[in-house]
């Protein structure tokens, strides 16, 4: 039915917006060539491809077991993915990127029996705004997909918005805009936190250490898009 609907309404590309998507895909066929292409490049930190790169964020918590990403945030195409994902309410690229990051976690080798899975919550003015969660969504998705618990654990404080700060005041921030949204305990339990882009880790780092608070012994951030190192930090 879907395929059908999409031949008579053809969806635009996710990459490009100009063409229409391919009838089966987000993506138009020159879209997801770049896309696949953007999956395979190596990592600006440790060298590896991207699907074997565990690197995260600048500064990687040790709260954090694991981090698992598909791409790095570095090309038109995932910038376009990335912003029709937090703007746009388009189901298709949910399910899509829901489908990728169900993959990367089983290929990295992640227990889903009995592991929950929450997000890192959009901030107060950005949900009303776009009336939608994009993490949340995604989290919904890899969990109907994994067979995972889908739990709500993080409510915002408020807070001033993330993309405003720079990196160290990100890192501070982030440290008080989150609390617990439940006194349950997850005692010795597996979790995994969606979340779109990892920068500084601020935001990840925060959740992680509430998540040890409430019990969990083993957290995975699992992410669409991981910054890139900038040449400037490498020197
Ligand atoms: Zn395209
Ligand atoms: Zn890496």
């Amino acid at each position: 039915m879907n395929k059908l609907l999409g031949i008579i309404f053809p969806r635009k590309c996710v990459g490009c917006g100009a063409s229409a998507a391919h009838f089966d895909d987000v993506f138009c066929d020159e879209c997801r060539v770049l896309y696949e292409r953007m999956k395979s490049v190596y990592c600006t930190r440790c060298g590896k491809f991207q699907d074997l790169c565990r690197c995260g964020p600048d500064k990687p918590s040790s709260d954090v077991s694991r981090y698992i990403h598909l791409i790095e945030y570095s090309s038109p195409i995932s910038r376009s993915i990335i912003f029709t994902l937090k703007d746009k309410n388009i189901k298709a690229l949910r399910i899509f990127l829901a489908e990728e990051l169900s993959n990367a976690l089983i290929a990295a080798g992640n227990e889903t029996d009995g592991t929950y899975i929450t997000y890192a919550p959009r901030s107060r003015e950005r949900l009303t705004k776009f009336g939608f969660d994009q993490s949340r969504e995604l989290a919904k998705f890899i969990a109907s997909d994994l067979h995972l618990r889908p739990v709500t654990l993080f409510a915002r404080r408020g807070g001033k918005l993330q993309k405003h700060l720079g990196r160290q005041s990100r890192m501070v921030n982030a440290a008080y805009s989150f609390l617990p949204a439940t006194d349950e305990r997850f005692d010795g339990k597996r979790l995994i936190i969606v979340d779109d882009v990892v920068t500084s880790g601020g935001t990840t780092s925060a959740l992680a250490a509430l998540a040890r608070q409430m019990g969990f012994s083993d957290v995975t951030v699992l992410f669409v898009a991981q910054t890139p190192l900038k040449l400037a930090d490498r020197a």
